[in-house]
């Protein structure tokens, strides 16, 4: 007898009442899965929207093919940065004008710490979390060197303390929402809120958030914020960045990288930089056109969606697959917190051989991904990932870790990319 038969079928069953129940977020029809895959990684790159390769196609052989230079004016090529960038503000509570999309999430962020430094120099004192993204920590050390800012390594639970202790020194904090590790997800507007009681900004780092967690940066009060194009918001490898500036600091903001796309009259071809009135002024140079007219595409995947159905969803789907772990008996150690309210949209497991685990599970066709130094990470994408998934995955691992599947020797062989 299979003791295991009951708590599966009971499993299987809650699944389908839970994929019905948040089938308002369910938009998995737009998405190419592969046959026997389960994807668990959209948080580190998003599967490939369907609308996208056919906008590909239209791009290169009518509007760069046929119709060359004049694709610029005529399929406004110049406007799409700021056009997604709208649209895109539609998913983190961004009014329009505030958001544009450019360059990488790094140099976005070198962007916003030399302006900052530039506001106010009397400032000069950065918080961030030493937990941060690696990227996060190093364009801010190196900006550090640059501006005379000086950076402390404040973990976000210390944060709100922290700022009143260093009041009016402190030039900016900088957070990401969730953590891309564990999966926690922290309380930005409570540390947003003691930055602007001693008259500091903050910067909010939504890699991990946007199109998964329903952000509201204007009305949670962020000043500046940046995220990345490829991850929830599905926009494919490479895809842009995207920057966001609070209206009211843009005619403050400088972009040091003051390049001719932020111009105030770029077809002017002046001698002397005259910065955009607007949030085109955080433009720098020509954008990646195919990408970025691919995550336009993407983003197409939303349409109609809310986002407070899709944080449910997302919830709904993490929080069934904490319980298919329970069920199936797969006692790992939870880096991710299990209370809703701190939990962004991924559940990470420690295991001593995490790597050689990710890759016995990718063997089964579970595709999640491996972190420093023992971290199973899997994304719950929730458009396209479904309850039916998760208990899959839980099942799988189940085997795994029986099976001890991971011991094959050429699972621990690390890949460049992990
Ligand atoms: C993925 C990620 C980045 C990536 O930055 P790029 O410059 O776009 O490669 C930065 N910060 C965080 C928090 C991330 O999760």
């Amino acid at each position: 007898m299979d003791s295991r038969q009951p708590t599966t079928q009971r499993l299987t069953a809650r699944a389908h009442v839970l994929d019905a129940q948040h089938a308002a977020a369910d938009r998995r029809s737009a998405f190419v899965i592969p046959e026997g895959i389960v994807y668990l990684d959209g948080n580190s790159l998003g599967a490939l929207p369907r609308a996208v390769p056919d906008v590909v196609a239209d791009v290169t052989t009518r509007q760069w093919g046929e119709r060359l230079i004049r694709s610029w004016n005529e399929s406004d090529w110049w406007g799409a940065p700021e056009r997604v960038g709208n649209r895109i503000g539609e998913l983190v509570g961004a009014g329009a004008g505030q958001l544009v999309v450019t360059d990488s999430t790094s140099t976005n962020l070198f962007k916003l710490f030399v302006a900052v430094s530039r506001m106010d120099p009397g400032r000069t004192r950065v918080l961030i979390d030493p937990d941060s993204f690696p990227t996060d920590l190093y364009v801010l050390d190196s900006a550090a060197r640059l501006t005379g800012l000086t950076v402390e390594q404040v973990h976000p639970d210390r944060a709100v303390d922290r700022v009143a202790e260093i009041g009016d020194e402190l030039a900016l904090v900088v957070y990401s929402s969730v953590d891309y590790r564990t999966g926690e997800l922290w309380d930005l507007a409570a540390i947003t809120q003691a930055a602007h009681r001693v008259g500091a900004f903050a910067l909010w780092d939504l890699c991990h958030s946007a199109g998964a967690i329903d952000v509201r940066l204007d009305d949670d009060g962020a000043d500046f914020a940046v995220g990345c194009g490829y991850k929830y918001l599905n926009g494919g490898p490479g895809a842009p960045a995207w920057i966001y500036v609070r209206a009211e600091h843009q005619d403050t903001f400088h972009n040091p990288i003051a390049g001719w796309h932020g111009h105030a009259r770029p077809f002017g071809m002046e001698r002397d930089y005259d910065p955009a009135p607007s949030i085109s002024r955080a433009r720098s140079g020509t954008g990646p056109m195919l990408s970025l007219l691919s995550l336009e595409a993407a983003l197409t995947a939303y349409d109609g969606l809310s986002m407070v159905d899709v944080r449910a969803r997302s919830l709904s789907l993490t929080g069934f697959f904490i319980e298919c772990l329970g069920g199936l008996g797969i006692d790992l150690p939870l880096a991710t917190p299990a209370q809703d309210g701190r939990r962004g949209s991924q559940i990470s497991l420690r295991h001593p051989e995490a790597y050689a685990v990710v890759q016995a599970l990718m063997a089964r066709g579970v595709v999640g991904d491996f972190r420093e130094p023992d971290i199973i990470r899997l994304g719950f994408a929730p458009l396209y990932v479904s309850h039916a998934d998760a208990l899959a995955a839980a099942e799988h691992l189940s085997h795994v870790l029986r099976d001890k599947e991971f011991e094959s020797a050429d699972l621990a062989m690390r890949a460049t990319v992990t």
